[in-house]
């Protein structure tokens, strides 16, 4: 088996290790014995159906306001619309907080600029500037219904209900009404500090502003993730010695926030 995971603007978009996550989902496939390759894909770089088809997995990290202005315009002229055919056609896929934002309608930045998104999911977000405090601190989520009734996840599953992960965003995401949340904040602010809601589900792609990096701390999710980008049930997927992560999961939900 192999897998294929594109890692889009790594050098502007990897805030608070996001990169880890590829690491995590690169280690946890060659211990399985999964051939990993990894493609990098730059401003510079060019995106197009053939190359998409290949793709197993694609991420995203998070990145300030500045990163996503220098981005945001490549991603809506030249990766957004394959990026959209990718991910509508159930392609799996992971978006960490400024990418998870700029996967929506707009994003309104803290200066009142407003970078358009990609439009793949239906969402919005706003940062309030001063005047509303950003949302920063430990957090816990429990995951959705659809998620923990998912066989696959089932599968995978040798954890628990929740997320655990560290959050620091300025923006405010609203999901629109038929976008399900990722998770429901137990500790944290989430989404948008008003509605408890965490990130969003749509299809096989995941947004989040869970950082941390979030697989490392979340090692149900990463196996889910790959098992959905090799569309195989999870029961393939050899038990790895996760005692540590596990402690450090458990030992998270008590962190302060
Ligand atoms: N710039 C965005 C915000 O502050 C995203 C930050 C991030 O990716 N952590 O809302």
């Amino acid at each position: 088996m192999k897998i294929v995971l594109a890692y889009f603007y790594p050098e502007l978009l990897n805030l608070y290790g996001d990169n880890g996550n590829v690491e995590i989902l690169s280690q946890r496939s060659f211990l399985r014995n999964i051939e990993v390759e990894l493609l990098r894909i730059s401003p510079d770089t060019r995106v197009d159906s053939m190359l998409m088809a290949h793709v197993n997995l694609v991420f995203m990290g998070g990145g300030p306001d500045s990163s996503q202005k220098s981005m945001y315009e490549d991603l809506l002229k030249n990766k957004g619309p394959y990026l959209k055919d990718y991910i509508e056609g159930e392609g799996t896929g992971l978006f960490i907080c400024g990418s998870y934002q700029l996967l929506g309608h707009y994003y309104k930045a803290a200066d009142g600029t407003i970078l358009n998104g990609a439009g793949i999911f239906d969402l919005y977000t706003e940062h309030f500037g001063e005047r509303k405090p950003r949302c920063i601190g430990n957090t816990v989520a429990e995951l959705s219904s659809d998620i923990l009734g998912d066989q696959i996840f089932k599968n995978v599953n040798k954890l628990g209900d929740t997320l655990v992960g560290f959050e620091n965003h300025g923006g405010r995401t609203y999901l629109g009404a038929e976008l399900r949340p990722l998770a429901k904040v137990l500790t944290g602010y989430g989404n948008n500090a008003e509605d408890n809601t965490e990130g969003a589900v749509f299809k096989n792609s995941y947004g989040t502003y869970f950082h941390g990096p979030l697989l490392a701390r979340n090692p149900h999710f990463a196996d889910y993730l790959i098992a959905k980008a090799l569309k195989i049930s999870g029961e393939e997927l050899k038990a790895l010695d996760d005692t540590l992560i596990h402690s450090a999961h458990t030992a998270s939900k008590k962190l302060k926030q």
